[in-house]
């Protein structure tokens, strides 16, 4: 008899890992939602929605083999996972891959894609007629909106906000600040190193004045909350002895497993605190150690005696696109500019990538 693999989650994680295994073992993937949310392209859907449809794509052709079941799991122990209408799935292994949340109109609240798409019309409309427009959060998103939205509606004043004095950091010097130049020279106005004090949402777009850190007040038309990933971690914090990190993000040992009791639960993705950042390049990582770990696992071998996972540290890659364009990459061990940006990611967005990933061409 095939191994069972049921994988809660049909994000980055949940498809890749249940496309690899199709053909080899029994596999259930189990998500609520009716499309997969390709993220990367739902920056570039606030100033042009019809990207909004090649984006979310349908789970119904991923599996040839296995089965999607469209379905919230709300409980897992050794034997498998229960779902929402008290369902069983039984399995041999289990790989949690919930995920995280974010703002709208960037990620379904929950299951919701109809609101997803309702969310990406209203706030394209509410572009179109506004002439100032705040983005609070200079991370990879709000970033990249500030870029998507300076190349293709010139005529916005745009002002990124954050309250790091840099943007990227973490990053070697060269990325962020040939960012910042370039976002200055297409017209945005960056404030670094202030926080906004007093934000009407966290979670959706709205208009109105902000109040700084420094005591300074600003009105916007549209402001643009982009304040990071919250990691949906209810299914793993419910497991024996298992412990969320200060990101939100629940702990696992060196194999990825979250519950020293559950052996054979696996975790990854923005979910788990693996030493990645929560992007699909840390998950695309942990994903290729976790397909050679399970096969040798399905072949008979005790996960303790396999390579223990190795996060990418400083040499995780970052692209970043100012529209489909410009923009400046971080690749390990260089930062690279406008082409190998637009080349790698900038004019596609990877969504033919995930398109044929999910059997749509
Ligand atoms: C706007 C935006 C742009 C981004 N661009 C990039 C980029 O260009 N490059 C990059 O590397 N990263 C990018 N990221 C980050 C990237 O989207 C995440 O790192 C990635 O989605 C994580 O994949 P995941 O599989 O862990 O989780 P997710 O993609 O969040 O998927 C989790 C899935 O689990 C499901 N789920 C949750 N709870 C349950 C449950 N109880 N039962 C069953 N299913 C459940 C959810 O419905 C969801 O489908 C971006 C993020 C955003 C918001």
């Amino acid at each position: 008899m095939s191994t069972r693999i049921a994988i809660v989650g049909g994000g980055y994680v949940g498809i890749d890992l249940a496309t690899a295994f199709d053909d080899s073992a029994d596999v259930t993937l189990i998500e609520p939602r009716s499309h997969f949310v390709h993220t990367p392209a739902m920056i570039r859907a606030v100033v042009d929605p019809s990207l909004t449809e090649r984006a979310l794509i349908p789970y119904d052709k991923l599996l040839t083999h296995g089965r999607v079941v469209q379905a919230r799991a709300v409980g897992l122990d050794a034997g498998g996972v229960t779902l929402e209408d008290g369902t069983r799935i039984e399995a041999d292994l289990i790989v949690v891959g919930t995920g995280s949340s974010n703002a709208s109109p960037f990620k379904p609240d929950g299951d919701d894609i109809a609101g997803l798409r309702e969310a990406n019309r209203r706030a394209y409309e509410r572009l179109k007629a506004a002439k100032t427009v705040g983005i609070i959060g200079a991370g990879a998103v709000g970033t990249e909106l500030a870029g998507e939205i300076a190349h293709a509606m010139p005529d916005k004043e745009i002002t990124l906000i954050s309250d790091e004095e840099a943007l990227f950091p973490k990053k070697p010097d060269g990325l962020g600040k040939a960012l910042a130049r370039k976002l200055r020279k297409a017209g945005v106005r960056l404030i670094l190193g202030q926080k906004a004090e007093n934000l009407e949402s966290t979670r959706a777009p709205f208009s109105g004045e902000l109040k700084l850190s420094d005591g300074s007040e600003h009105r916007f038309d549209l402001i643009f909350p982009v304040l990071g990933a919250k990691p949906i971690s209810g299914l793993l914090e419910a497991l024996p002895d298992t412990k969320t990190a200060r990101s939100g993000r629940v702990e696992v040992d060196p194999w990825l497993r979250p519950s020293p009791a559950l052996p054979n639960v696996f975790a990854l993705g923005d979910v788990a605190e693996t030493g990645d950042g929560m992007t699909v390049v840390g998950a695309t990582r942990q994903l290729v150690w976790l397909k050679a770990t399970l096969k040798q696992v399905m072949a008979g071998r005790a996960v303790e005696d396999l390579l223990q996972y190795a996060p990418w540290g400083s040499k995780a890659p970052i692209l970043i696109p100012l529209g489909p364009k410009r923009g400046n990459s971080f690749l390990g061990l260089f930062t690279v500019g406008n082409f190998i940006t637009r080349m790698l990611k900038g004019e596609d967005l990877f969504i033919k990538k995930y398109q044929k990933m999910m059997n749509r061409i």
